[in-house]
């Protein structure tokens, strides 16, 4: 049975405990999400002791389910002040899973830099002093050094331990790369606990308990085969999430130049295309990487300089949209190297990107200028005025400048999707509990929906509420979400998914499942946010998008505020 550990740092006192009443059958940001609102005072400072960072496996990770063991992290947010969920890929779900744990609760604060290590053997807290203002790359690889190869870390860099409000969660794949829990400030929250590492080594564990293997099996067989038989899933496994650069630009909707345009004229060169191409030829570059074990789908990859150097893996359309054309910037090392300073120092490539589009604008560098940029984001590592600013993200770095287009809702900066041409992302960024944030439910064009106009005013609040509702779910069972996307086109598959849930744990489920998973998240989400103070007047996008016009297209956000207000008010 899975067990939750709740460590607290102030008394260092640890404790395994079974799952209490109200958190059974729940995982990923389904668990986190109900713990920060049953155990976290909603109008408390994030900052505070009275916050609790939760880190939640998803319901199957650590199964043979696909691309099914992302990593959630909750708490409140610092830069949203909402209720937050961010997730990641990587392998240290499925190492929690194989030592019995669904979750993890980080209570109170350290007195000093600390990490936390998890094996069969136990549960330690162990000081990291040493590893103070050391980034992600180099913690990880001394911790490695130090546990060996079996361990999985979750970590935070400097930004963290500042308590920047756009530093972000790192974790690392089965190869030791990183992947980021990036948005909403949440490393800053791990850093306001004193917490540098968890560190978890599953060996000898046991593998994770299903309770009807042959259920399992054929229900898992059937969703990997349904999966690969969607025609998206060749396109990622070949440009990753890349393959949207050209695909956004050419709807007209590729945020460019602080969202002011809705084409960049460099965006071949920063396409999944351009990227192909380079990774083909330069020595140890890779186009099909995966960061977990159990992903069948392989959109990650590894992009190396000219000489075979990794400089970051995976580069990822929102990065390549918020740091490349969203600034500019047409040079793919250059954005690949921004992503690697981010990653090292632990910021979010998205708030980071958004932000220096902001300064742009405000004419602290110019446009396109990729060197000045670089420049820019090391200067978050050197703790300058200015790199504060920018590792403090896009809404903070636009109040400094004074600057009238800050491109965020509640304080997270907006995905590199512009939502005057794909409305129900709009009305998502609008209305999701968690700001900004375009996983919560994305309307992109879909080749399979083709009656569906994402640029119509009306008729995306319903989209968006479904989508959100969708994207709860998965997000709580731990499916990556390109692994998802089938299922939306092939809903047979979802019973598929949901037999999976049902052969673990032994008891059936309702064929509404996903939707009753997805709803009730999004309730406990909308009722902490209610009582943190945030009403409907929040709900609401940037003014700029509702005035000016977004070249080529024309088009403003318009979606009538009635029907925005009927998702907000929806649980
Ligand atoms: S498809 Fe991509 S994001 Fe999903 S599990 Fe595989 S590598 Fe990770």
């Amino acid at each position: 049975m899975s067990k939750i550990l709740r460590v607290n740092l102030s008394d260092l006192k640890t404790n395994i405990e079974d799952l209490p009443k109200g958190y059974e059958g729940l995982g990923g940001r389904a668990l986190t999400s109900t713990i920060v609102s049953k155990e976290v005072p909603p109008r408390t400072d994030p900052l505070g002791p009275e916050n609790k960072l939760v880190f939640s496996a998803g319901i199957l990770a650590g199964t043979t389910a696909p691309n099914n063991s992302r990593l959630s992290v909750g708490a409140k947010s610092p830069l949203t002040h909402t209720i937050k969920e961010a997730n990641s890929g990587g392998a240290v779900a499925q190492k929690l899973m194989r030592l019995g744990l669904q979750a993890v609760v980080v209570e109170g604060r350290a007195k000093d830099l600390t990490s936390l290590k998890i094996d069969k053997d136990g549960v330690r807290l162990v000081p990291a002093t040493s590893y103070r203002n050391l980034g992600n790359y180099q913690a990880i690889e001394k911790i490695r050094k130090e546990l060996g190869d079996n361990i999985g870390v979750i970590s935070i860099g400097p930004a963290g331990e500042w308590k920047l409000k756009a530093a972000a969660v790192a974790v690392t794949t089965p190869d030791f790369h990183i992947r980021v829990a990036a948005r909403g400030g949440l490393g800053a929250v791990m850093g306001s606990k004193n917490l540098k590492a968890v560190m978890i080594d599953d060996a000898q564990s046991d593998q994770v308990e299903i309770k009807d293997k042959a259920g399992f099996r054929e229900a898992s067989t059937a969703l990997s085969k349904g999966i690969l038989s969607h025609p998206l899933i060749g396109i990622f496994k070949e440009l990753g999430t890349s393959c949207l650069v050209m695909m956004m630009n050419a709807y007209g909707c590729l945020a460019t130049k602080n969202y002011s345009l809705g084409q960049f004229s460099g965006a071949e060169k920063i396409s999944g295309e351009r990227m192909l191409e380079l990774m083909k030829k330069r020595p140890n570059g890779q186009h099909v990487h995966r960061c977990m074990n159990g992903c069948i789908i392989n959109c990650s990859n590894i992009f190396t300089g000219e000489n075979g150097e990794t400089i970051v893996s995976g580069l990822e359309y929102e990065t390549i949209g918020l740091v490349g054309s969203n600034c500019m910037i047409d040079d793919i090392d250059i954005v690949a190297h921004i992503n690697r300073v981010c990653n090292d120092v632990g910021v979010d490539t998205m708030d980071v990107g958004g932000a220096i589009g902001v300064a742009m604008e405000a004419g602290l560098l110019a446009w396109g200028d990729g060197k000045a940029a670089l420049d820019l984001v090391k200067e978050i590592g050197k703790k300058t005025e200015k790199g504060l600013m920018i590792g403090n993200g896009c809404k903070f770095t636009g109040e400094k400048l004074g600057a009238k287009r800050i491109p965020h809702v509640k304080g997270q900066c907006l995905a590199a999707y512009d939502p005057r041409s794909l409305k129900g992302t709009g009305v998502t960024y609008a209305t999701s509990p968690m700001g900004a944030d375009h996983t919560c439910g994305n309307a992109i064009p879909n080749p399979a929906n083709p009656s569906y106009n994402p640029s119509a005013a009306t008729g995306q609040g319903p989209v968006s509420q479904f989508l959100q509702s969708y994207f709860a779910a998965i997000d709580s069972l731990g499916l990556c979400l390109f692994a998802s996307l089938p299922l939306l086109d092939i809903p047979a598959l979802q019973k598929h998914l949901v037999a999976c849930v049902s052969a673990k744990l032994g008891s059936p489920l309702d064929e509404n499942y996903l939707t009753q998973l997805g709803v009730s998240t999004l309730k406990v989400e909308r009722k902490f946010n209610k009582a943190a103070g945030f009403t409907k007047k929040d709900d609401r996008l940037p003014k700029f998008f509702l005035e000016e016009k977004l070249p080529p297209s024309g088009n403003i956000f318009d979606v009538p505020e009635d029907e925005i207000d009927a998702v907000s008010l929806l649980p």
